[in-house]
């Protein structure tokens, strides 16, 4: 980037910028190398519930990366780090590959399989025949694409809208059904839903955690997206649900699924076998 600020550009030395520059250019190379068999990566899954009935109707992919000194890395932080540095495509694909791997596993374990929802970044949402390519890879796993949800965020689609609105077309013609992640966030009008083939809203989370600030004007917006939202008939998550009392509260409006750490946390592929043995929350 220094490159393009001009010859003559004068700027102040702050050590510790350099120390976080030489920190993500390293672990930038950890990344790329990581990524060549795939082998750090560790997929943990999130249960989403029935608010009505508890059932387990589906599960959220969430990718982490096992640093051989580091630990468990949270995809905070390297996503946006994947995504500056080109490494998107590749790591999109690993998890793709990942997910397809653990559900093809639990079908031949005669387990009754939930859809997975994966999330998507901008590169790959618009990166030409991404459709078709997934379809294949669960062909030839022996996979139907209903049973896999993409999420994206408004924020895709917010500057190519007619082209994005082409895309979701086709993802939904594949088969695959779309999730509207954190949702409220962004800068899109609610009108853009009208023609959206969207199968699901997730209301983020911030909404959720202010429940507990008694504040109105949280309980309104929640009110009002999921209202709208199941007039449309898409079904609505509530994200993030940390506690019995937002359970509780969340009864009150038109909640389809709850995802948060109150039901459930994101797990490894071997513990997420537990729910799909007995797929189903009760409050305590
Ligand atoms: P997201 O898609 O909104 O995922 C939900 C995040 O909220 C996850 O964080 C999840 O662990 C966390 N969460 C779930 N329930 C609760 C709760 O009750 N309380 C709190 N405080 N947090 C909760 P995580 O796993 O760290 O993922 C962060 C973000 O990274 C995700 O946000 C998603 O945007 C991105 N991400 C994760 N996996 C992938 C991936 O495979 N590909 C891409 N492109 N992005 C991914
Ligand atoms: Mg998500
Ligand atoms: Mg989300
Ligand atoms: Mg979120």
């Amino acid at each position: 980037r220094a490159k393009h600020e001009g010859r003559n550009t004068y700027r102040l030395y702050r050590p510790e910028m350099d120390i976080q520059a030489q920190d993500s250019l390293a672990l930038e190379t950890q990344l790329r190398d990581m990524l060549e068999d795939g082998s750090g990566l560790v997929m943990h899954y999130q249960p989403l519930f029935s608010r009505h009935s508890g059932c387990l109707c589906s599960a959220e992919a969430l990718v982490r990366w096992e640093h051989p000194v580091r630990g468990l890395i949270s995809p905070g932080e390297f996503i946006p780090l994947a995504e500056r540095s080109g490494l998107i495509l590749p790591l999109g694909n690993r998890v793709l590959e990942c997910v397809i791997d653990d559900m093809k596993r639990w079908q031949q374990q005669g387990l009754t399989p939930v859809p997975i929802a994966i999330n998507l970044s901008a590169a790959q949402f618009w990166q030409t025949g991404f459709a078709a390519g997934v379809r294949q890879k669960l062909q030839d796993a022996g996979l139907s694409p209903r049973l896999i949800i993409f999420e994206l965020t408004e924020s895709i689609l917010l500057d190519r809208h007619a082209q994005g609105l082409a895309v979701l077309q086709s993802l939904s013609d594949s088969g695959f059904r779309i999730s509207l992640d954190d949702f409220g966030t962004g800068y899109s009008s609610l009108s853009y839903l009208q023609n959206i083939p969207a199968y699901s809203l997730k209301i983020d989370r911030s909404f959720i955690t202010a429940l507990d600030s008694q504040t109105r004007s949280s309980r309104a917006i929640i009110a009002a997206i999921a209202s709208l939202a199941r007039e449309l008939g898409l079904t609505v998550v509530a994200e993030g649900v940390e506690t019995r009392r937002q359970w509780d509260e969340l009864g009150r409006y038109a909640i389809d699924l709850v995802q948060g750490f109150y039901a459930a946390r994101p797990v490894p592929a071997e513990s997420f076998i537990d729910w799909l043995h007995a797929p189903r929350f009760a409050p305590a």
